[in-house]
C-alpha cells in the first residue's frame, strides 16, 4: 500500500506532485520519489529527472526545493515497502535498462521472481530488491514502438495487485494508469489530468473523477483519458463528482488529524444516520435498497473485517443477534478466506472496511459471493473496490479520515450497523413498534451524547497523564463492552506502542489474570448492561491482585466507589449507545497517553492507513 500520483497538463508538474504526495502520505510513508519529464531547452533531447528519498516525503520535498525539475508530465510515490527495505534504491519510481520508462506502483507483483529470472536471462539488470522493478523491464521487453501496447502486453503477464502510473520519455504527451485489485482514479481538470491512488490527493485541483475499473488501463493525453481493457477494448469511463472539500482533508487547527477526527465524531454519527431513519424505525439505505422479501429470506449474517473494522463487526454481530434474532458471526477476513465455510444464498455478508480497499476483506467478500451470499459493503469511500464488488453499499459519509488509527469511521461503522440491525429486525418482525421507537430516540440522541464525551477531553487527558507511565494495560468488558475493550486496547497499542490486551471480563480469570499486579492497570468497562454486575465482580477479582483499575461506570452507580482506583462517569443510555460513548472515551485516552509519550499519533510506526496487501 502506498500513495501514487501522476500529472499531465499545462502547469509545472513538480509542485503538484509534491503537494499531492504530502496529502497521500498517510497511505504509506517509508520512502518517496518523483520522476519528471523535463522540458527540452534549445533543441536538446527530452530527459527525465528522478528525485528520491529513503525517508519521508518532507525529505523528498527538501531535495526538490533545492533542485526543482521543470516539466509538465510526472509521477510520484510514497512507499510502504513490501519487497525490499525502505532504501534509496528501492524507492519508486523504477525504470528500465535504458532509463526511458518510469513506473510507480502500489501493490504486489506475486510472480515477480519468475518474471525477474526470465528478464535477467534476457540481459535486463535489476538494481533494486523490489517486485515493482519487473514492470518497467517487462514493458521494455514488449516495446515495439507503441508504449500503450507494451504496457498492456506486460500487464497480461503479471499476477498480483497493482495500481500503476507510468510514462515513457519517448511519448512526452502520454501518462498511463492501470489497476488490478488496488485503487486508482483519474482526476479531470481543464487541460490537465491527474492519476492518483486516492481522491484525497487531487481534491484541491478537481472534483470530477474517473474511477478506473479492475483490469482497466487509462491512457491520458492532452485530449483527455481513454479507458480500455488489457485486450485493448474501449471502456465507457465512469465519472463521479466528489463532494469533499480541501478543508475537510486538513487538520483544521488541531494538533493531529486523529484528534480532529475524534472531534468530528458527533457529525460522523449523525451523517451515518442522516435521512435513513423514520420515527417508527423504518430504515432505508439509498445504495442498498433491497426489497424486504430478499432480506426476509436471510437466515444468517456474516460480518467480515480486519483490525478496528473487525471490532465493529463483533459489535454488529451482537446487535443483529439481539435486535433481529438472526444468527450472526463476525470473522477475521484474512482467516475466513482460507476456510471452507458452509453457507449459501440465505446468508447476508456484511464487509466492513473504512477504505473499501482492505485486501483481506475484499478477498473474503469474493469468497462469500462465490457461495451465493448476498453482500453489502459498509465503507467510507465512494466507488471503492468493496462498494463496487458487493451487491450494495452503505456509505459512512464521514469525510476523509487521515489519522492512521481509525476513530470517526469506527463510530460511523457502529451507527450504520445499528441501522442495518434495525432494518433486519423490522423486516423479520422481531422488534415491536414501541421498542423501535425507543431505539430511534436513543440513536437520534447519540450525536449530542458523543459531543458530551468529546467536551470532557481535559478530564480524560488528566487520567491519561496519570496512567501514561505504565508499560502494560488490560482492557476488559462484557457484552458490547467486550469489542469495545478490544478496540480500546488496539487504539492504545497502535499509537502509544504500550502493550495492551483486550479481554472479556469472564475470560480474564482463565489465564490473563496471572499477569496482573500493581504495575499492570486494567481499564474496566462497567457501564450499565445486562452483565454489569458480573463485570463489577470481575473488578473485585482484579483489585484483589493489586492491579490499578480505571472503571467506566454509569453516572449514579456507586458499586465501585471504594474499589476502583479511578472512575469515569458515563451517561445512562441504551447499551448500544454506550458502546459508542465508551469507545470515544477510550480513543481520547489512547490519544492523550500517546501524545504525552511524544509519539507520532497520525503516522504510527509500521502501520499504514489502507492495508491493500494481504
Ligand atoms: N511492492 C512494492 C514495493 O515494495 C510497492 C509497495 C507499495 O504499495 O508501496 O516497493
Amino acid at each position: 500500500m502506498c500513495g501514487i500520483i501522476g500529472y499531465l497538463g499545462d502547469r509545472e508538474a513538480t509542485p503538484i506532485l509534491m503537494e499531492s504526495l504530502k496529502r497521500l502520505e498517510y497511505r504509506g510513508y517509508d520512502s518517496a520519489g518523483v520522476a519528471v519529464l523535463e522540458l527540452p531547452h534549445n533543441g536538446d533531447a527530452t530527459r527525465t529527472s528522478i528525485t528520491k528519498s529513503e525517508k519521508k516525503v518532507d525529505t523528498l520535498i527538501e531535495k526538490l526545493n533545492a533542485n526543482m525539475p521543470s516539466g509538465r508530465l510526472g509521477i510520484g510515490h510514497t512507499r510502504w515497502a513490501t519487497h525490499g527495505k525502505p532504501t534509496y534504491i528501492n524507492a519508486h519510481p523504477h525504470t528500465d535498462c535504458k532509463g526511458k520508462i518510469f513506473v510507480v506502483h502500489n501493490g504486489i507483483i506475486e510472480n515477480f521472481a519468475e518474471l525477474k529470472a526470465e528478464l535477467q536471462a534476457a540481459g535486463h539488470e535489476f538494481p533494486s530488491d523490489t517486485d515493482t522493478e519487473v514492470v518497467p523491464h517487462l514493458i521494455e521487453a514488449n516495446y515495439k514502438g507503441d508504449f500503450l501496447a507494451a504496457v498492456r502486453a506486460a500487464l497480461k503477464r503479471i499476477r498480483g495487485t497493482y495500481a500503476l502510473a507510468m510514462f515513457s520519455s519517448d511519448d512526452p504527451e502520454l501518462l498511463v494508469g492501470a489497476r488490478l485489485n488496488a485503487p486508482l482514479v483519474v482526476g479531470l481538470g481543464d487541460n490537465e489530468y491527474w492519476i492518483a491512488s486516492d481522491i484525497t490527493a487531487i481534491i484541491p485541483y478537481t472534483k470530477r473523477v474517473l474511477v478506473l475499473g479492475e483490469g482497466e488501463v487509462a491512457a491520458v493525453t492532452p485530449l483527455g483519458p481513454e479507458v480500455s481493457t488489457l485486450d485493448g477494448k474501449t471502456v465507457k469511463p465512469k465519472i463521479v463528482h466528489v463532494d469533499w472539500d480541501v478543508a475537510q482533508a486538513q487538520k483544521g487547527g488541531f494538533d493531529h488529524f486523529m484528534l480532529k477526527e475524534i472531534h468530528e465524531e458527533p457529525d460522523a454519527v449523525a451523517n451515518a444516520m442522516r435521512g435513513r431513519l423514520t420515527d417508527d424505525g423504518v430504515v432505508s439505505f439509498r445504495e442498498f435498497d433491497l426489497p424486504d422479501d430478499d432480506l426476509r429470506r436471510i437466515r444468517e449474517v456474516l460480518l467480515l473485517g480486519m483490525g478496528t473494522s473487525l471490532h465493529a463487526a463483533i459489535v454488529g454481530e451482537l446487535v443483529i443477534e439481539d435486535w433481529a434474532g438472526i444468527p450472526a458471526r463476525a470473522e477475521d477476513a484474512s482467516e475466513f478466506r482460507y476456510r471452507r465455510p458452509t453457507f449459501g444464498d440465505k446468508t447476508l455478508s456484511v464487509v466492513i472496511t473504512q477504505s473499501g480497499e482492505t485486501a483481506d476483506t475484499l478477498v473474503a467478500l469474493q469468497q462469500a459471493k462465490c457461495r451465493g451470499a448476498l453482500s453489502v459493503a459498509v465503507t467510507n469511500v465512494i466507488a471503492s473496490s468493496a462498494a463496487r464488488d458487493a451487491d450494495g453499499a452503505i456509505y459512512l459519509h464521514s469525510g476523509p479520515e487521515i489519522g492512521v488509527a481509525s476513530t470517526k469511521t469506527f463510530v460511523a461503522h457502529l451507527s450504520s450497523l445499528y441501522l442495518l440491525a434495525m432494518k433486519l429486525a423490522t423486516v423479520h418482525g422481531r422488534v415491536s413498534l414501541e421498542r423501535r421507537r425507543e431505539l430511534v430516540e436513543a440513536l437520534r440522541a447519540l450525536p449530542d451524547q458523543v459531543q458530551g464525551i468529546v467536551d470532557r477531553e481535559k478530564e480524560i487527558a488528566k487520567l491519561a497523564d496519570k496512567y501514561s507511565g505504565y508499560k502494560n494495560f488490560m482492557f476488559a468488558g462484557r457484552g458490547l463492552g467486550f469489542p469495545v475493550a478490544l478496540e480500546g486496547a488496539l487504539k492504545l497499542k497502535e499509537i502509544s506502542y504500550i502493550h495492551a490486551e483486550g479481554t472479556s471480563g469472564g475470560e480474564l480469570k482463565h489465564g490473563a489474570i496471572a499477569l496482573l499486579d500493581e504495575s499492570f492497570p486494567v481499564v474496566a468497562i462497567c457501564t450499565d448492561s445486562p452483565t454489569r454486575e458480573k463485570m463489577v465482580s470481575n473488578v473485585h477479582e482484579i483489585v484483589a491482585r493489586n492491579a490499578p483499575v480505571l472503571a467506566l461506570v454509569t453516572k449514579g452507580d456507586h458499586s465501585l466507589d471504594d474499589v476502583a482506583t479511578d472512575m469515569f462517569e458515563m451517561p445512562a443510555v441504551e447499551e448500544a449507545s454506550s458502546a459508542v460513548l465508551n469507545t470515544v472515551m477510550l480513543q481520547l485516552f489512547a490519544y492523550h497517553v500517546a501524545t504525552k509519550l511524544g509519539q507520532d499519533v497520525d503516522q504510527p510506526r509500521n502501520l499504514a492507513k489502507s492495508v491493500t496487501v494481504e
